[in-house]
């Protein structure tokens, strides 16, 4: 089938190269001449493991490419899929791009002859394609839906890091479909996967995605919660205590001799906070929708809060071992909200550094991915950039480790020592081994540990 998805980000560009290794034509359409000629120049705009392999393929195949002209690409297109973003302006979700990009749909759809289905990948609340996305495009195009054009929600699970895997290799597709034929149509689009498609109403398939970030999240708090807890305690650190419970069957179930460990598990460790494009916002739009709904969502508010604190206690652990942090050298190691990603969006690195600045450190980072800090509340100059880990450790007298890169994960008690004098860690993704550390005379401080 021939594909228009509209949006060059994660989600768009990561979409359409999948799509293209499953058969089809996709015309991926962005707005930035720049990202669009380097996309076309096989050169991915933001870092995903394998994208520049598949893009190359895709485009040298001439099965793909981007451009700006929305309206000529659906044109040629059976399937136009919305995947722009969704932030979050004030707590509540922004739907300017959404509204905007159905208006530019809807004209494009003016007069057009064919059957075409249109499909929000973006995630939007409860309604939004109901009562946004369709008189919109209603609207616009003079076309009725069920009719002229078709219309789905297909929320969309990838995990940046681990994109192309999770598109190609997807676990569930959830198609909210406006009507059968709607939904029948752009199943076809993922009839050789093999794996379940779910078909829901279009409000459903809105509620799935936001109710899979909530959840993840949730876990994400619990387990700093309950690490927060043990710092209080002598004697408990936290990674024994999930070891602990990771170990119940009902979590991880042995079959046929051998422990599965289902992927929640990821979720069920403490560290310095979840951060990224997703979790962070669609939290916070989903309670500002249920307040207006008139429920108060005590639990997920709970979970946006604790979230807020856990980058905080980074410091706090820094400040055990130095109290005053005017003028130290202080390394944060680490900007990407997770690692094998380059996005920095919400990362939890933001506001350790906007702390540590307050309190006159000098800060350096570092990270294997990210080399511009993308952030509005922190001045650029105020921090340096090392250009290599051993710039990065050299003269620092403490690190505080935000992203579990495996760079970062490789550093043993020895280069620490070896660089720095009488290093102090402070290990926010619990990467290290705490006795190993302290038997080699590392200061070292821990999430989840006294
Ligand atoms: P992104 O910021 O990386 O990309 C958004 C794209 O939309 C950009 O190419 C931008 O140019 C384009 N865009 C925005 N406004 C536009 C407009 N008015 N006209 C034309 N283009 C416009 O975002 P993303 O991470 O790809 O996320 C897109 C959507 O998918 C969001 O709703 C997000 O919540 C959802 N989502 C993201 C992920 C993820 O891991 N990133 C996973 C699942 C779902």
């Amino acid at each position: 089938m021939n594909i228009c998805v509209i949006g060059t980000g994660y989600v768009g560009l990561v979409t359409g190269v999948s799509l293209v290794n499953f058969g089809h034509k996709v015309i991926c359409v962005g707005r930035d001449e720049d990202k669009i000629e380097r996309i076309n120049r096989c050169e991915p705009p933001f870092y995903e493991p394998g994208l520049d392999h598949l893009l190359t393929k895709s485009i040298t195949r001439k099965q793909f490419f981007a451009t700006s002209n929305l309206r000529e690409s659906i044109k040629q297109s059976d399937i136009t899929i919305i995947a722009v973003g969704t932030p979050t302006i004030k707590g509540e979700i922004d739907l300017i791009p959404i509204k905007e990009m159905s208006q530019q749909v809807g004209q494009a759809l003016r007069g057009h002859k064919q059957y075409h289905i249109v499909v929000v990948k973006s995630t939007v609340l409860p309604k939004t394609t109901e009562n946004v996305v369709k008189p919109i495009i209603e609207e616009y195009s003079g076309g009725k839906a069920g009719i002229q054009f078709g219309i789905c929600m297909n929320p969309e699970f990838l995990r940046e890091g681990n994109a192309l895997e999770d598109a190609l290799h997807p676990d569930r597709i959830v198609i909210g479909q406006y009507d059968i034929k709607s939904g029948k149509t752009y199943a076809k689009l993922y009839k050789d996967l093999g794996c379940p498609i779910l078909f829901t109403g279009l409000s459903t398939a809105e509620m799935i995605k936001y109710s899979a970030n909530a959840f993840f999240a949730t876990l994400i708090s619990y387990s700093n919660e309950i690490a927060r807890l043990c710092e209080e305690i002598d004697g408990i650190d936290i990674v024994n205590v999930w070891k602990g419970l990771h170990l119940d069957a009902r979590l991880t179930p042995t079959i046929n001799g051998r422990r599965i460990i289902p992927g929640f598990i990821n979720y069920l460790f403490s560290g310095c906070g979840y951060g990224g494009s997703c979790f962070p916002k669609d939290t916070k739009a989903l309670v500002a929708y249920s307040q207006k709904l008139g429920y108060e969502p005590l639990l997920i508010k709970s979970v946006i809060k604790i979230n807020k604190k856990q980058p905080l206690l980074m410091v706090l652990h820094l400040k055990r071992r130095i109290r005053v942090l005017k003028n130290k050298n202080i390394t944060v190691l680490g900007l990407a909200f997770k690692p094998e990603t380059d996005d920095t969006r919400e990362s939890p690195a933001f506001p350790i550094i906007r702390v540590l600045l307050k309190e006159g450190a000098n800060v350096k980072v570092c990270d294997p991915r990210v080399k511009n800090l993308n952030e509005k509340s922190i001045n650029s100059n105020t921090i340096k950039f090392a250009k290599n880990i051993e710039d990065a450790l050299s003269g620092a007298q403490a690190v505080l480790v935000v992203t579990a890169w495996d760079e970062f994960k490789k550093l043993t008690p020895k280069i620490f020592k070896k660089y720095m004098n009488n290093p102090i860690v402070v290990d926010g993704r619990r990467i290290y081994n705490k006795e190993s550390m302290e038997q080699e005379g590392i200061q070292y401080e821990g999430i989840g540990v006294r």
